[in-house]
């Protein structure tokens, strides 16, 4: 299966297409990271808080898939900030994950209020230079905290992954992302499975034969955005990437467009106010 990939601002590639793994216990994520591979994700997404880095690695190492097909991303946590801290951090994802490196780094949340975010982008900076991150990445920044980033470092993030769903689309930040060439990554994507229901995206997977899950994923696909469902379930982990077969139409994207919510629609913490 040939699948998408964006283009990075560091000249990198990045399957659009990911598998998500929170809450998913570290004893099972191996079976189930395998069964990603298997189904055909070549993008992982964990985190050091997820604290399944060693079932991922362990799945990585199973999957029969060459190292180099694969995209894995992790995350710094934010106890970890700040210069040194973060180094370490990363060595410890590294050592749980058994590899030499990984695809995607990424500043978990800024808590700003903590303000070590800026010192913790030069370590990733750092660990670029050394090749260790192959890109480097933050999530749940909002204007002002990628603003400080350019300012400060002048190097600007290759991703930025935020809560981003059909009840809450984030239009004036992705704005910004494609002024700057950051690439928009949506973190629960179907809405942690509340959007399943929805009346008019049941519709749009009448129409086509897909599944409202399945409309959602190939509403981030068509919008240019990086999306990383999640399922433990191995019949909805096939059924999620089964999403190249198809594409919606302009009535299509309107529908799903009117679904906005705005600040209404957010399901997740605020980065405000996650401190
Ligand atoms: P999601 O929107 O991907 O929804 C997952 C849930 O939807 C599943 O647990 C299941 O209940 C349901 N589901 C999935 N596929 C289905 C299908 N085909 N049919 C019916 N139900 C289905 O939610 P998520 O796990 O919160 O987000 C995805 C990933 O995003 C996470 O696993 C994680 O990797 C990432 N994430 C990142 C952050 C962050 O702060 N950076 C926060 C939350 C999630």
């Amino acid at each position: 299966m040939t699948q998408p990939t964006v283009s990075l601002n560091d000249g990198r590639q990045m399957p659009q297409l990911g598998f998500g793994v929170w809450q998913v216990e570290n004893g099972q994520a191996t079976g189930i990271v395998k069964e990603a591979i298997a189904a055909g994700y070549r993008s992982i997404d964990t985190a050091a808080v997820y604290r399944n880095e060693e079932g991922v690695g362990e799945a990585i190492r199973q999957a029969g898939v060459p190292r180099a097909d694969l995209f894995v991303t992790t995350k710094l946590w934010n106890d970890d900030q700040g210069f040194d801290t973060a180094r370490r951090a990363f060595d410890a994802s590294l050592k749980r994950l058994g590899l030499d490196d990984v695809d995607l780094y990424l500043i978990h949340w800024p808590t700003w209020k903590r303000d070590a975010y800026a010192d913790t982008w030069r370590a990733l900076i750092k660990l670029k230079e050394e090749g260790r991150a192959k890109s480097i990445g933050v999530s749940n920044f909002n204007i002002p905290h990628l603003q400080r980033l350019f300012d400060e470092t002048g190097v600007v993030p290759a991703v930025n992954q935020i809560e981003l769903h059909p009840r809450f689309q984030q239009k004036e930040l992705r704005a910004f992302h494609a002024e700057h060439g950051i690439v928009t990554e949506s973190w629960s994507p179907l809405g942690q499975g509340t959007l399943l229901k929805d009346e008019s995206l049941a519709a749009i997977a009448r129409k086509h034969g897909k599944t409202p899950a399945q409309v959602i994923i190939r509403w981030h696909l068509d919008n240019g955005l990086v999306v990383i469902p999640k399922s433990a379930t191995p019949s909805r982990i096939r059924e999620n990437v089964d999403v190249f077969d198809f594409r919606l139409d302009a009535d299509d994207m309107r529908a799903i467009e009117a679904l906005d919510d705005k600040e209404g629609g957010r399901i997740g913490p605020d980065p405000e106010l996650f401190t």
